[in-house]
């Protein structure tokens, strides 16, 4: 999926005012067929006509995103058809952008997946961002900050355990606690 570094370009959690910068809004001088968003398949001339007025879209990040967050799989949002939206809607859980991480930490009110949240949660332990102001970012109660907290401190904590383990871990052949003749060298 594409992604942008800018964090102020993403929409806001209700914000539909950026739908007043679409090229695909009828207007006098700018006329528009709206059937060329709900093409059937096989209709090649509106699909084309649609992806080339997206083209040149001043929100189209935007729009592709309020169509994932809504759920809305249906006709050409963003630039892309049903088609190409599905495998992004069948993903969406997972997705990880770190420009909407940043734009939340930056103090913007963004739509997060699970995985952003985390990172979120992440960048502030490692950041120093204090318990209230996790919770004002993530619009979530200090109780759950505080725990969220103690949460990445574990997963630090055993990750760390982990690395240290593998580093010195016994070369292949031995095991710890169990070391076998080639572990001191001797071939005998
Ligand atoms: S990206 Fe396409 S569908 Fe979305 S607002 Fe712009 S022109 Fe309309």
């Amino acid at each position: 999926m594409t992604t942008t570094t800018d964090p102020a370009r993403h929409r806001s959690l209700g914000d539909h005012t950026w739908q007043d910068q679409a090229a695909c809004n009828p207007a006098e001088y700018n006329p528009v067929d709206p059937g060329i968003f709900f093409p059937r398949p096989e209709e090649t001339d509106k699909i084309a006509a649609a992806k080339a007025l997206c083209a040149q879209c001043p929100v189209r990040r935007t729009c592709l995103d309020a169509a994932l967050e809504a759920g809305d799989t249906h006709g050409i949002r963003g630039g892309l058809t049903e088609e190409e939206r599905d495998p992004l809607h069948s993903d969406l859980a997972n997705r990880l952008d770190y420009s909407r991480v940043n734009a939340v930490l930056a103090g913007r009110d963004v739509h997060l997946t699970k995985a952003e949240r985390r990172a979120v949660v992440l960048a502030g332990h490692r950041q120093g961002i204090t318990v209230g102001r996790l919770a004002w970012l993530l619009k979530i109660t200090e109780e759950h900050a505080l725990k969220l907290y103690r949460e990445t401190r574990r997963v630090i904590r055993h990750r760390e355990i982990a690395e240290q383990a593998t580093r010195t871990a016994p070369p292949t052949g031995g095991t710890a606690g169990h070391p076998v003749r080639n572990d001191f060298g001797t071939a005998a």
